[in-house]
């Protein structure tokens, strides 16, 4: 899943899966689509 952060006052969407962080919707939806890191560890 893919989620809107705000950083330095521009917004990010991070990969839930992974926590890789796109300035770019589209490109974090593609990422999110092809991800495997499924059930990461650290969260809580
Ligand atoms: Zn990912």
């Amino acid at each position: 899943m893919v989620v809107q952060t705000q950083r330095d006052d521009a917004t990010w969407y991070e990969c839930e899966d992974c926590g890789l962080l796109f300035d770019d919707q589209s490109d974090a939806q593609e990422h999110e689509e092809h991800c495997d890191a499924e059930g990461p560890s650290y969260i809580q």
